[in-house]
């Protein structure tokens, strides 16, 4: 439970590898007259991977507040080591300024995640990991639906465990790899 930062994963599984990816999201207002990007329209763009950013940078349109405007950002899965020739935030910055725009000028939010890996710990008794504790999708950084999936997998382990009365969790590990969920994720690493 609670989030890829939270005390609990810690608190139960102390010493492990760390599978965390890192991405960078910045708010601007559209600026149609400076990006070559049709305002209506949402990009996702890999350039940044010859650069050893193993991720893409992103640009689409919100709506914040009720005024229209543009979420974009720059992902690294970090799933291999490799050499960098930048920090994300030169990248970011570098894509920024192709597009007409200073990232110097905005507010820059910092994430980091925890990708899935088939042989983490997932549960310790009485305990159930999900979503961004558990682990999530690599190749695109996305946590939403995939927290909502693993709120199904968990509610069924629990139901099934009130049954038996027996809250060890130890089959949660392999319900979570044989779901469609755990399959999906497996393939994304
Ligand atoms: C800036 C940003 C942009 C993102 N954009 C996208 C996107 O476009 N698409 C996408 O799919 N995903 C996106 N994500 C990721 C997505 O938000 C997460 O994957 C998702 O929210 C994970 O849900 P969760 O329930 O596992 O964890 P969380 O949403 O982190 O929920 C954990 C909750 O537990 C609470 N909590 C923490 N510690 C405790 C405690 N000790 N006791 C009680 N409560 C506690 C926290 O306050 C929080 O409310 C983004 C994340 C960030 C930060």
């Amino acid at each position: 439970m609670v989030g890829s930062k939270g005390v609990v994963r810690r608190a139960v599984i102390p010493h492990e590898a760390a599978h965390t990816a890192r991405l960078l999201e910045v708010v601007t207002e559209p600026q149609p007259e400076k990006s070559a990007h049709i305002q209506s329209d949402s990009y996702f763009d890999f350039i940044v991977v010859p650069q050893g950013i193993l991720g893409y940078v992103w640009d689409f349109p919100a709506i914040e507040r009720g005024r229209p405007v543009r979420v974009r950002g720059i992902y690294d899965s970090n799933v291999r080591t490799v050499k960098k020739d930048l920090t994300l935030r030169a990248a970011l910055a570098d894509e920024f300024e192709r597009h007409g725009l200073e990232l110097d000028d905005y507010k820059l939010e910092s994430h980091p995640f925890r990708w899935f890996e088939a042989r983490s710990a997932f549960s310790a008794p009485r305990l159930l990991l999900v979503g961004d504790a558990a682990g999530v999708d690599a190749l695109f950084g996305e946590g939403i639906s995939l927290a909502l999936g693993y709120g199904g997998l968990a509610a069924a382990e629990i139901r099934d465990a009130f049954a038996i009365n027996d809250f060890s969790f130890r089959d949660y590990h392999t319900r979570i790899l044989h779901s469609a969920l755990g399959k999906a994720l497996r393939r994304r690493t």
